[in-house]
């Protein structure tokens, strides 16, 4: 196990001290494991209901994290993935319980029900006003069954914002409790794992997942879930949880409803984003009218990857309780209601700048073919490179460039040299992307401005031409020879057709740059972050470069042998 901790058995306690300190206006109830809203005599005086949850910890930010205006006025917080003490829930009830009373909402879970029950019983029997409601969202439970129930899950965030703003409007303890209990007969929750979670305490995983499999409607206390699948693309994934969590609220094409994408705690911020994306496809296929989404970390299972889908079946009320504001930063407000066209903005196309005829130049267009389908085949090997002293995009980068060029290589047949190399800079502009890109496109857009004007180039012309690109690379790479980059391979095959040399020379001369390379400590670039470590592995740019000119040098040998 390795986590950000210290000791187990002190993570709560740091938890809640750290949560503390980190925002304003809450406190921790002294000697106890509840957070709690530092106003709370105010509210009280104002006659406001006070809303409790909790519930085992690990599920950050639930529920501690909801505590503040619009939503709770405490959480209680027992160990990880165990229900707090009837004690910690007592001392909070007490705390916050004024002339107005307490709505506690509880997950349903069996250590949770009895523990905030048995509290809420003692703290009526001492004279308080206390309702309790229980939250069972989580539709992969069949809710006839014989078990202990749907369990409580994400649509329980939901279930708080609409009390809490009940609550915050000054309702009555009655009318927060039915609109709390509105929201969880409206509300239901389902999800999936694709990796399992550790309790701190526990070291070991909950349970394991093999390379391919996931686990749907499982339970957010690293229980497992209630089917074991493959994986499968998150469009289907998201739909199949969308669909039974709809299904099992009955609910009808046209209804308008909130929908909560929940991160469980490991998945990228990336990966949740495709989620909306296809939970708003999967709602739009049914008919279903999204008015509001939210997408984030609601409640979790510590650090478990995979998601959760809520739908809240909407109506006037609840909708207008699910906006009203919340000061609580991990609520993010306002729901948006997600647009039903992607908005686009156009851009303006650059001007294609019109291909001046000129004469055919077969043997410029053979070696740019050459050079492309080269980097196409060395895909693989770039790849193995740069993912050695880079970041791995390298070959995959410039394959893409080749492919590009190669489906529009015919258009270049007619033109100009410098014309053929500006659309090669324009196209490696687009379809590189990374370092390369910029610095191919420089160097092509050099070379393609030294032979502005010049029809039928010469020799010495086209080395002038090399010489100028590599020179641009140079400037706008702020690299020189010896700096462990494409240079490396570019200056040397330069120099040599500068002094008349033919290009199989300059080919041969810039693959012993590249070799020459691996011996080189990285200075440009991101080899450089790792210093000596790439040592006795050659820069990938500057072999990508010794493997073009390689072609290139090999179709103009062909291309004058057959002329
Ligand atoms: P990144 O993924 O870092 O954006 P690429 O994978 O597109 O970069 O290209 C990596 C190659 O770019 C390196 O192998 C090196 O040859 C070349 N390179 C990196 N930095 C520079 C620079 N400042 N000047 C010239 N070439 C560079
Ligand atoms: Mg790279």
């Amino acid at each position: 196990m390795k986590k950000l901790i210290n000791d187990p058995s002190a993570v709560v306690d740091e938890m809640i001290e750290g949560l503390v300190r980190s925002r304003e206006g809450l406190a921790i109830l002294a000697g106890q494991r509840v957070v709690v809203r530092d106003d709370i005599e105010t509210l009280k005086g104002a006659g406001r209901v006070a809303i409790v949850s909790g519930g085992g910890s690990g599920h950050e930010p639930a529920h501690a994290g909801y505590v503040g205006e619009g939503m709770l006025t405490a959480a209680v917080c027992g160990d990880v993935f165990t229900s707090p003490s009837t004690d910690a829930v007592l001392a909070a009830i007490r705390a916050v319980t004024g002339p107005a009373g307490t709505l506690l909402i509880v997950k349903n879970y069996t250590g949770d029900r009895l523990n905030f029950g048995l509290a809420a019983e003692i703290a009526r029997g001492e004279g308080l006003l206390v309702e309790m409601v229980v939250v069972a969202d989580d539709m992969s439970i069949d809710a006839s069954g014989d078990n202990a129930g749907r369990r409580g899950i994400a649509g329980t965030v939901l279930v708080h914002k609409v009390a809490g703003a009940a609550a915050a409007a000054g309702r009555t303890l009655a009318h927060v409790k039915r609109e709390a209990e509105r929201a969880i007969a409206a509300v239901g929750t389902m999800g999936v794992a694709l990796s399992p979670c550790t309790v701190p305490a526990a070291g070991k995983p909950s349970f394991t997942l093999g390379e391919d499999e996931i686990e749907l409607g499982l339970g957010i206390h690293g229980e497992a879930g209630v089917e074991r699948v493959a994986w499968r693309p998150v469009d289907d994934l998201v739909a199949l949880l969308l669909n039974r969590v709809l299904d099992g609220l009955d609910v009808r094409e046209g209804q308008p409803v909130a929908l909560l994408a929940n991160n469980l705690g490991g998945t990228p911020a990336m990966e949740m984003d495709l989620v909306a994306r296809a939970a708003l496809k999967a709602a739009d296929a049914r008919g279903v009218r999204v008015e509001r989404l939210w997408t984030g970390t609601f409640l979790t299972a510590i650090e478990m990857a995979g998601c959760s889908v809520s739908v809240l079946r909407l109506d006037d009320d609840l909708l207008s309780a699910l906006d009203a504001p919340a000061s609580a930063p991990p609520w993010p407000g306002k729901g948006v209601r997600p647009r039903v066209d992607l908005p686009l903005v156009e851009v303006p196309r650059e001007a294609a700048g019109a291909p001046e005829p000129a004469a055919p130049n077969p043997a410029v267009v053979a070696a740019i073919r050459a050079a492309a389908e080269r980097l196409v085949a060395e895909e693989s090997r770039l790849t193995d490179l740069d993912r050695q002293v880079g970041d791995g995009d390298l070959g995959a980068n410039l394959a893409r460039g080749a492919e590009a060029v190669l489906a529009e290589i015919e258009g270049y047949r007619d033109r100009s040299p410098a014309s053929v190399l500006r659309a090669l800079s324009a196209t490696m502009r687009r379809t590189v992307g990374g370092t390369s890109g910029a610095l191919y496109a420089a160097g092509l857009l050099r070379a393609a401005n030294t032979l502005e004007g010049r029809t039928a180039p010469s020799v010495k012309d086209w080395a002038e031409a090399f010489q100028g690109g590599a020179q641009a690379i140079a400037e706008i790479g702020d690299a020189r020879q010896g700096d462990r980059t494409m240079l490396d391979a570019l200056l040397p095959a330069a120099e040599r057709l500068a002094g008349g040399a033919d290009l199989s020379d300059a080919a041969g001369a810039a693959q012993a740059g590249a070799e020459a390379t691996a011996r080189i400590p990285p200075r440009r670039g991101r080899s450089s972050y790792l210093g000596s470590r790439v040592l006795g592995i050659p820069d990938p740019g500057a072999e990508a470069v010794a493997a073009w000119l390689d072609a290139v040098a090999g179709a103009l040998r062909a291309h004058s042998g057959e002329a």
